[in-house]
């Protein structure tokens, strides 16, 4: 039996493999205790093996017996004092998730939220898996850019749970405190009950809202305790709810969680529109000033102009905007507009140049390497080489100067943000099987840094 249990437990990916210092200690009222090194251990297995070692024991015994773990030295104290089963340790339930608060802020709610084109789909999901729960999306994952409102739709979601019911447990962590936590609880000493608090709170979860799901990338570890604490709240048919700068299929992460991912529901928000840029401009100012009427869409449409990759700077143009205008006494006007946001201009200005200068530099060393000239990378032509060559160049764009999807497309024969999301994601792939395309896209991309130097 033990052999068994060894060989279960032994293929788990544990930092040290603990099957290996298991030992009978006793057997005593039916239960066969078996001594585990310490305390942490001796929860770990409590936790995630319990059923694993409830259906071994059927296969080796007809009897009705169980398993029971015991640390060393509460065994070590048993056996001096000969004292019966009291001396095993029970482990205190942490009353962390007694004292939580709202975890998210309020403003950030479905009320607040602006729908429209790029956001809608992702919105009415988020909507429903708010009112219905895991029925719908389990987990849902929602991705985009930078500053486009994946955190806000997320939080919505908690804040709508919540107000309908305040008992409800919903927890918010971005995925690096999530890491950070975990090692806390695992690095410092005397650390065991710390990570049995770790654990505990992340039990019995309704609504687990995780952002940014991408800081995991690297961190194995760490991949490994979310997986864990993932699957037990799924297979208890709690709510999780995952955002990320990028689509699953694209996250550098343990393949087992992408596959869980994908399990559930992916909603993409994408770049907004003028006309939701604006509608959302309105909404924020009823928020800045008494009357919104007194700043008219022209004065908006030019923030919109300037600030079209994140609704996060479109919003801080604005407040900046605002409380010059306030602080001054000052009229909601162009000219106020420039003058308050000089700063902000120019250096915008300068990162758009800078964009079309790696863009422009980027087709050159593409057109050269494959001999394909620029008109044809832009053009529509589906010749395979072509193809292959714009591929690349969409991939070097993405991945080494982080350019939006849709700017890349904008810049390369008007097209769909989709398809270049599309190429991209091909590389991606090739890249990690194919050694010519490696080769082709180092020397590509060195070629780049060295002339934009
Ligand atoms: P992300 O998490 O995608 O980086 P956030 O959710 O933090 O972006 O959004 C950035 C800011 O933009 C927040 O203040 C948020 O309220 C606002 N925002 C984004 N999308 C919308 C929207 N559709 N309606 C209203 N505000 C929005
Ligand atoms: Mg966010």
């Amino acid at each position: 039996m033990l052999v068994l249990l060894k060989e279960q437990l032994g293929e788990e990916p544990f930092e040290n493999s603990f099957s290996k210092c298991l030992e009978v200690f006793k057997f005593e009222n039916s239960y066969i205790y078996v001594k585990v090194p310490n305390s942490l251990i001796k929860y770990k297995i409590e936790r995630f093996y319990a059923e694993t070692i409830k259906d071994l024991t059927p296969m080796v015994t007809s009897y009705t017996i169980g398993f029971k773990f015991i640390d060393e030295k509460t065994a070590e104290a048993e056996a001096e004092t000969k004292a019966k089963n009291e001396g095993i340790s029970k482990i205190a339930q942490p009353d962390s998730l007694k004292s939580i608060k709202r975890p998210i802020s309020s403003i950030y709610s479905f009320e607040n939220f602006v729908a429209g084109e790029s956001n809608r789909y992702a919105y009415i999901t988020a909507m429903n898996v708010a009112k219905d729960g895991p029925r719908i999306a389990n987990p849902l994952y929602i991705f985009g850019d930078v500053g486009l409102g994946k955190t806000h739709l997320m939080s919505a979601i908690g804040n709508y749970v919540l107000d309908n019911n305040i008992n409800a447990k919903v927890i918010y962590i971005s995925s690096s405190k999530f890491a950070e936590e975990y090692f806390l609880a695992t690095s410092s000493k005397g650390s065991t009950e710390k990570i049995i608090n770790f654990y505990e709170k992340y039990r019995d979860i309704d609504y687990f809202l995780v952002d940014d799901i991408q800081l995991l990338e690297n961190k194995t570890a760490t991949q490994e305790e979310f997986f864990k604490v993932f699957d037990e709240l799924v297979a208890n048919n709690k709510q999780i709810i995952v955002t990320s700068d990028r689509p699953a299929s694209n996250l550098k992460i343990m393949a087992r969680l992408k596959s869980r991912f994908s399990w559930g529901i992916s909603v993409e928000i994408k770049q907004p529109n003028k006309e939701l840029q604006l509608s959302i401009l309105r909404r924020k100012l009823a928020f800045l000033i008494e009357d919104p009427s007194d700043v008219d869409d022209s004065v908006l449409e030019i923030i919109c102009d300037n600030f079209k990759n994140s609704i996060r700077d479109l919003e801080g143009a604005l407040r900046t905007f605002v409380n010059y205008c306030v602080c001054m006494n000052a009229p909601f006007n162009k000219e106020n507009l420039y003058i308050a946001l000089e700063k902000v201009f120019p250096s915008n200005k300068e990162q758009e140049d800078t964009t079309k200068q790696v863009i422009k530099l980027t087709k050159k060393a593409v057109s050269d390497y494959y001999k394909v000239s620029i008109e044809e990378l832009d053009s529509d032509t589906r010749k395979k080489n072509v193809v292959y060559a714009r591929q690349i160049l969409m991939y070097v764009l993405r991945n080494d100067y982080n350019i939006p999807l849709q700017e890349i497309g904008d810049n390369l024969g008007a097209r769909d943000h989709t398809t270049i999301g599309y190429g991209v994601d091909k590389v991606a792939a090739l890249l990690k099987t194919d050694e010519l395309i490696k080769a082709d896209y180092t020397v590509i991309s060195k070629k780049i840094k060295e002339t934009s130097e």
